[in-house]
């Protein structure tokens, strides 16, 4: 048992996971505010799919998607996108996920993040039974194929997923409106649900206050630490807040504020667009179309497109061309599809990690934790989150389901970078520009890893060598990803 609980607890970021922390933390007794530099819902949280699926809640890095992002980088309008001119950062996380980016070590991740997956969908009822007007709706995903297509990757993935001990209900059913003649096969995953994300961050925000939180928006924190008094959060406007724990939920964010925390796993914008359409009939289902990697969803009487995967700067400028590309991509597909309905353009960053596990725990500073790194499913997996991590805070008692999640563990990236901007050659081919962009990347996160050689954190000769050997492996992977 903790020696006595913390009473005040401040919440850095009012996404779905700042909040369901927030909402968890006040079912302990704790008083709670949450800072956020904006507003509730302005990172990632607002605009995404609003899928809750736990069945396709898998770790992101994986052989295929590698393949396909190498492939990509020759693409512009590929749904999966990398700056033409990454940051050191960047080159240092992509150096990572490759690393991470086996058979094995996506398993491995797989089990880490099956028992927040199995018990997502309870942690939004138990919100709605403890008084927060959510509102989820049961629907099968409808996976969409075009002839000759193949349905294995999918099918291997659910069936992984399954085997981590899911209850996972897939099947074949009839391809039909709104699918257009182009799609020839459709598999059916029941038992998964959607939402309003809008509605759901308003209904839990709502809540924290009705308990007497606070929510200040327009508060970016700036630093965490002991000042005199103790704990202390301070804001670019406005006193600092004093607190017995912080929790640190700044989604894509992150990287800031953790790094005074010691937080060693690096967190890198996965961009995603979204916007509303109407048809010409209301969707009653959820659609999917894994060969543009477009999920459609029911939403405010017409439909929410959201896909792409930009790996570049969180608060880089919208890109009107990324939501062309989203538009131009789906129309064939759907019958009737009306692009000049489009409404609610959108971008928001995913807080990707190199491992694909989310990073929450304690950190080393005493009373600072973290929640974030969710990447593609930080909706589905926010509310599960909050009570565990809330559990472990107010109880002083790890919660083994966080164990694998921890700030502090190694996932495959040094932490200090350098800003300068990569160059890539122009007038080449396709293959030539991969092929010049993985060697870029490969010697670029070398060099990171020398300049990190006098971090406190890498300062043992064995943490270099180490990091060294894990990226040497990482830039033969990239190497062998584009061979094959
Ligand atoms: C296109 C797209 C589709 C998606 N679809 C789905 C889906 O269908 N299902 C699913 O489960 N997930 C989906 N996701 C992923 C999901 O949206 C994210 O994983 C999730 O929203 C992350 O939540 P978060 O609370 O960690 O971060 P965010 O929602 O980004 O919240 C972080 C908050 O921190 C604030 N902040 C940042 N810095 C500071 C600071 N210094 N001080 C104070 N506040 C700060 C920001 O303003 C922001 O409000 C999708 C994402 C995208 C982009």
């Amino acid at each position: 048992m903790h020696p006595r609980p913390p009473r005040r607890v401040v919440v850095a970021g009012a996404g779905i996971v700042g909040l369901s922390c927030a909402w968890h933390l006040q079912r302990h007794g704790a008083e709670v505010t949450v800072l956020d530099r904006s507003a509730v819902g302005a990172g990632a949280s607002w605009g995404n799919a609003g899928y809750l699926c736990p069945a396709m809640t898998v770790p992101l890095p994986e052989p295929a998607l590698l393949r396909e992002g190498l492939r990509g980088l020759a693409d512009p309008d590929s749904p999966l996108a990398l700056d033409p001119r990454p940051s050191a950062r960047t080159a240092a996380f992509l150096a990572g996920f490759a690393r991470n980016a086996t058979g094995r070590r996506w398993r491995r991740a797989l089990a880490a993040l099956a028992p927040l997956a199995r018990a997502s969908l309870g942690a939004f009822d138990e919100l709605v039974a403890g008084g927060v007007a959510l509102r989820t709706h049961e629907a099968p995903i409808r996976i969409g194929f075009g002839h000759g297509e193949s349905t294995a990757g999918l099918r291997h993935e659910l069936d992984a997923v399954r085997a981590s001990g899911q209850a996972v209900d897939f099947g074949p059913a009839e391809p039909g409106a709104p699918f257009s003649s182009r799609i020839g096969r459709v598999i059916e995953l029941r038992g998964q649900r959607h939402v309003d994300p809008g509605q759901v961050l308003g209904a839990l925000a709502d809540a924290v206050r009705a308990r007497g939180g606070r929510i200040v928006e327009g508060a970016a924190v700036r630093a965490v630490g002991y000042g005199p008094g103790g704990l202390q959060v301070d804001t670019w406007s406005g006193a600092p807040h004093r607190a017995d724990a912080v929790i640190l939920a700044t989604g894509a964010w992150l990287p800031e504020l953790g790094r005074a925390a010691r937080v060693r796993v690096p967190v890198q914008a996965g961009r995603g667009y979204s916007c509303t359409v109407s048809l010409p009939e209301p969707l009653t289902t959820p659609l999917y179309l894994p060969a543009v990697r477009v999920a459609v969803t029911p939403y405010r009487g017409g439909a929410r497109l959201a896909g792409t995967m930009e790996i570049t700067d969180r608060d880089a400028p919208f890109r009107q061309r990324r939501l062309a590309a989203i538009l131009r991509s789906v129309a064939p597909l759907l019958d009737g599809f009306d692009a000049a309905s489009v409404r609610d353009p959108w971008v928001g960053p995913r807080p990707l990690t190199p491992d694909g596990l989310p990073v929450v725990g304690s950190t080393r500073v005493p009373g600072v934790h973290v929640a974030g790194g969710h990447g593609m499913w930080g909706l589905t997996l926010g509310p599960v989150t909050g009570r565990l991590l809330a559990d472990q805070v107010m109880t002083g008692t790890r919660v083994p389901e966080l164990v694998a999640l921890d700030p502090s563990r190694r996932a495959g990236g040094p932490q200090r970078f350098n800003t300068a901007p990569l160059r890539v050659a122009r007038g080449m081919g396709a293959d030539d520009k991969i092929e010049n962009k993985a060697d870029e990347l490969k010697g670029k996160a070398k060099q990171t890893v020398g300049e990190a050689t006098d971090d406190d954190e890498l300062r043992t000769e064995g943490e270099v060598d180490e990091t060294k050997g894990h990226l040497k492996q990482a830039g033969e992977k990239v190497k062998d990803a584009f061979k094959s």
